[in-house]
């Protein structure tokens, strides 16, 4: 049963690469207090951080589709703002949060770390937000470790850079394969219903059907 009405999730577009940051707020069916967690905290989180303190609460998780310094830069400023709230990530990445050079941040103007990892997930691992379950896709090929959440109440899935609204992420980087990308997407993210939203790690929501039906890089039939 979709149940979409019990799921809030804000974006934040931020820093210089424009990384989509989310928290996602979930309601408990009984109407009890909402929980959230924040998917990816880039450069600059303070307007994502302000709004938390605005809404009055503390995430229950600083959950990560992957470790690319513009998806992790933001972690040292928010565990500042919430010093007890875990960090998780794909187990294939662990050793990227504190490693300037996994991270690709050593290449660019800005070495970035972060705290470590307090929690390892894993293709198949259940996770629940208020109640509600959230599954763990395992979608490498843009990086070892990149995962998507997939809440199949709300129909709503947050894939990373994985697959954008009429594109994918690049393939170029260290670590990064496209044939694995392209399975990843087609097997794991294709494979959703039709009308699943998808958050993607840079740029607008799209739904699993439209990228089945337009994506110009990875087509549903190959
Ligand atoms: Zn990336
Ligand atoms: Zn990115």
């Amino acid at each position: 049963m979709t149940d979409p009405d019990r799921i809030t999730i804000e974006t934040f577009s931020l820093g210089p690469y424009q990384t989509n940051c989310y928290i996602i707020r979930s309601s408990t069916p009984e109407g009890g207090p909402e929980k959230c967690w924040v998917a990816d905290v880039g450069f600059d989180p303070g307007r994502m951080l302000d709004r938390l303190d605005e809404l009055g609460t503390t995430p229950e998780a600083f959950v990560l589709t992957h470790a690319h310094l513009d998806h992790i830069a933001g972690l040292f400023d928010a565990r500042r703002r919430f010093p007890a709230v875990p960090i998780w990530i794909h187990e294939a990445e662990k050793d990227w949060l504190t490693d300037d050079r996994r991270n690709l941040s050593a290449f660019s103007p800005t070495p970035v770390t972060a705290p470590p990892a307090d929690r390892l997930l894993r293709e198949g691992d259940e996770l629940h937000l208020a109640g509600q379950a959230w599954r763990v896709l395992h979608t490498p090929g843009h990086s070892p470790g990149g995962i998507s959440l997939y809440c199949p109440t709300a129909g709503v899935c947050l894939c990373g850079d994985a697959v954008f609204n009429g594109s994918i992420g690049r393939t170029d980087f260290p670590g990064s394969d496209f044939d694995t990308l392209a399975a990843s997407i087609r097997s794991k993210l294709y494979a959703l219903p039709d009308d699943t939203v998808l958050y993607p790690g840079h740029g607008p929501t799209t739904t699993v059907g439209a990228e089945k039906n337009s994506n110009p890089f990875v087509r549903a039939d190959a």
